[in-house]
């Protein structure tokens, strides 16, 4: 039994306080249960599930001091600065602390002020450790990103291997595994190599409803990446590559198209790629373009979009980095370009990278895994979770390229092919796309006409086919392997073996068209800004960034995206009502109340909104399921921010261009869903008592008797609207 006793705050008290949260997520009170009853536990849970929280809410309840062993110092640092944010006592302890840093924490330690101790696994069991852990009798260990233990998982780590002595050393201890992934071998793994007893096996679902997948093909990538990041401007987002080389030269021509962006690859000294990460967690990058080596230790919440420039070489990995986009619940979006020249490239990497016979075997069969995911053509949220052993529940999610129909379908290219890869036979020495191009639909340029190529019998070939086009094609033709295209400055294009097959009408080719698929539905990005204004976001984003640079703390720590939606949707205007918005703690209500009110109080006034709106709660786990008709999406999202600042329903009109009775019709929504105090931009003050009376008196909800009962001197939409407001309708 717990050691519970009537002075001890409850959960509930706990998560209040603290974070300002009034429930508790799937599965964070199981493993919260097991913490306080001392039984061992593997919980693991999405990335954004909300694992912190089960191993911080325990030892706050029960008075004592928990250890929380952490893989790196900017992970440690980062989830001290937010607990400390919240007013929670916790402390880590790692090689990059001065002196007095360590002295304030071990004075800390010496007084028992701490709930959590954060430590690296290569102190835990130094002398100097044991020695503190046994003056707090600790008797909790909580071991974060625990597949770090496993060799089957992606990110072993051998200094996590120590781990498995704390049982001995700390007879009695319990111990509580957390992660994000982990298949079945590697949960096996953890539980053995820990030494669990009898451990209370928590594994949360994996899917991620508020991300939406894209699988494309890779054609001219750095158009494509910034067509996505067109849609994320001003949010963050990264993109992952293979090479370091492809890290640099991608985010150098983002910058040069406008786009604050910067790489990141482990080949950098570590003041550059603390100088970028630090950057990105002050949210003054937008776009990190990174390789794998940009991974734990991202603590932005916000991240909106996740691209991959490539193929990455498993699903888990997939998982894992994809995983860093929406971690607050908020929607966002996944693009993943690959073409079949990847699986080559893997190929050649992992050759390169030696390794034992079964330990290759076990990575090509995690990269067919990978290359099948991009290939099937089932639902991307059911492809992974049944890859992570679960049953997807929706027969259409809604939310990937598979489910809302984007997948651009192949034609038969065989004749386009032959007529490609002839050309290119016929030139000779090697050309560049663009020239192959060029000969084939006819230029008559001077390039083509010194080197006497409209001779040529493929000259023409595909005359009046738009070079654009030509060139997608031709690409695609490089990434099916027909083609090689060689790395280098001037790539220029030759024939492979599998050439031959088409040349000779053995093998037939299917292409996909050149347009677009990359355009993304609106409407599930709107879901999670209902309500919301979206100029008093940017603007609190702005507050937010100050209070951080003021503090010099990442962003994130001071408020995340889903909290500060939350105040620009309800617009609290005292410290009473900010209180009782989620994600404000007793903490930040004292400490960073005054100044978000007041920013919301002036914004409020300026743009006349209105403030202290009891709207009934957006869920904060935004769902991209498809939806009912109903909630306000897009245009008619855009038209209650206007209703919002009193525009009129003509102007409405105008700026959206829908019809007058569609926007009526919005504004009938808008009063019903918004319930605005005060009709008066719409409704006169002597007509809306007129209809009240007479609606009233002649009871019913039909709109005919009221304008017969006011002869007709009314028009159908003020009653309407005035029945409405009212709960008459
Ligand atoms: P994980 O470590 O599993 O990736 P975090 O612990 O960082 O996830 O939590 C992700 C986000 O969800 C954080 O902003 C956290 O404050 C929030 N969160 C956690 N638990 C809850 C809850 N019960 N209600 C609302 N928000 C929560
Ligand atoms: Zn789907």
């Amino acid at each position: 039994m717990p050691t519970l006793t009537p002075t001890q705050p409850s959960v509930q008290d706990v998560l209040l306080r603290y974070w300002g949260y009034d429930t508790l997520r799937p599965l964070q009170a199981e493993a919260i249960e097991a913490a306080l009853h001392h039984r061992d536990s593997l919980v693991v849970l999405p990335t954004g599930g909300g694992k912190s929280l089960c191993y911080a809410v325990p030892p706050a309840v029960a008075g004592r001091t928990d250890v929380v062993v952490s893989p790196l110092i900017a992970l440690m640092k980062d989830q001290v600065d937010g607990l400390t944010a919240c007013g929670y006592p916790a402390a880590a302890l790692h090689s990059g602390m001065t002196d007095e840093e360590r002295r304030v924490v071990e004075r800390g330690i010496a007084a028992g002020t701490y709930r959590l101790l954060f430590v690296a696994p290569e102190r835990l069991l130094t002398p100097w450790f044991l020695d503190q852990a046994k003056r707090l009798q600790v008797r909790t260990f909580a071991i974060d990103e625990a597949h770090c233990i496993s060799q089957w998982g992606h990110d072993f780590r051998p200094e996590y291997r120590r781990l498995a002595t704390i049982k001995t050393t700390f007879p009695g201890a319990a111990i509580h595994a957390y992660t994000a992934t982990a298949t079945e071998r590697v949960r096996a793994d953890i539980i053995a190599q820990l030494g669990l007893a009898d451990a209370e096996v928590l594994v949360g679902t994996f899917d991620r409803p508020n991300l939406q997948y894209r699988v494309l093909e890779r054609g001219d990538l750095n158009t494509q990446v910034v067509q996505v990041l067109q849609r994320h401007q001003g949010e963050a987002a990264i993109v992952y590559c293979i090479s370091r080389d492809d890290t640099e030269r991608l985010s150098a021509a983002l910058r040069a198209r406008g786009v604050r962006a910067a790489h990141y690859h482990a080949g950098m000294d570590t003041a550059a790629r603390s100088k970028t990460q630090e950057a990105f967690a002050a949210e003054k990058l937008d776009v990190v373009v990174a390789t794998v080596a940009f991974g734990m230790g991202i603590d932005r919440s916000n991240v909106r979009c996740v691209i991959h420039a490539a193929l990455p070489k498993s699903v888990e990995q997939y998982q894992q980095e994809t995983g860093r986009a929406g971690r607050d619940g908020l929607e966002a979006e996944c693009v993943l370009f690959t073409a079949p020249a990847d699986l080559a490239r893997w190929e050649r990497l992992l050759t390169m990278g030696g390794g034992d016979a079964a330990n290759l075997a076990a990575q090509r069969a995690l990269l067919r895994d990978m290359a099948g995911f991009t290939s099937s053509e089932r639902c991307r949220h059911a492809a992974l979770s049944g890859y992570f052993g679960q049953v997807y529940p929706l027969e259409n999610c809604g939310a990937c390229d598979v489910c809302l129909d984007e997948r651009p379908a192949g034609h038969d290219g065989t004749d386009l092919a032959r007529a490609v890869l002839q050309c290119v036979a016929s030139l000779r020495v090697p050309f560049g796309v663009t020239y192959v191009a060029e000969v084939l639909i006819g230029a008559r340029n001077k390039r083509i006409l010194e080197r006497g190529h409209e001779q040529l019998p493929e000259h023409g070939a595909l005359r009046g086919m738009p070079l654009a086009d030509l060139q997608h094609a031709i690409r695609q033709l490089v990434n099916q392997g027909l083609l090689r295209r060689t790395d280098d400055d001037r790539p220029v294009l030759t024939l492979t073996a599998a050439a031959q097959a088409v040349l000779s009408g053995d093998v037939s080719v299917t292409l996909s068209s050149p347009e677009n698929p990359a355009a993304a539905s609106a409407t599930d990005e709107e879901a999670g800004w209902i309500g919301v204004d979206r100029g008093l976001f940017a603007h609190l984003r702005g507050v937010r960034l100050a209070l951080a640079e003021e503090r010099s703390v990442p962003a994130f720590v001071i408020l995340g995206d889903a909290t500060l939606r939350e105040l620009a949707r309800l617009r609290p205007a005292t410290s009473a009502t900010l209180a009782k918005v989620r994600g404000i703690g007793e903490r930040k209500l004292a400490d960073l109340g005054p100044r978000f009110v007041a920013a919301i109080v002036a914004y409020s006034r300026e743009y006349g909104l209105s403030t202290d709106v009891t709207a009934p709660a957006v869920p904060v786990l935004v769902t991209a399921r498809p939806k009912p008709a109903g909630p306000a999406t897009g245009l008619k999202l855009d038209a209650y921010a206007m209703f919002d600042r009193g525009t009129g329903v003509e102007e409405v009109a105008q700026a959206t261009g829908r019809a007058l009775t569609t926007v009526e019709g919005y504004l009938e929504d808008y009063i019903a869903e918004r319930q605005p105090t005060d009709l008066s931009r719409w409704v006169d003050d002597l007509t809306y008592r007129r209809v009240e009376s007479a609606a009233r008196k002649l009871g019913g909800h039909q709109l005919k008797p009221v304008f017969e009962a006011l002869d007709g001197k009314v028009g159908y939409d003020a009653i309407r609207v005035v029945m409405r407001h009212c709960g008459l309708r």
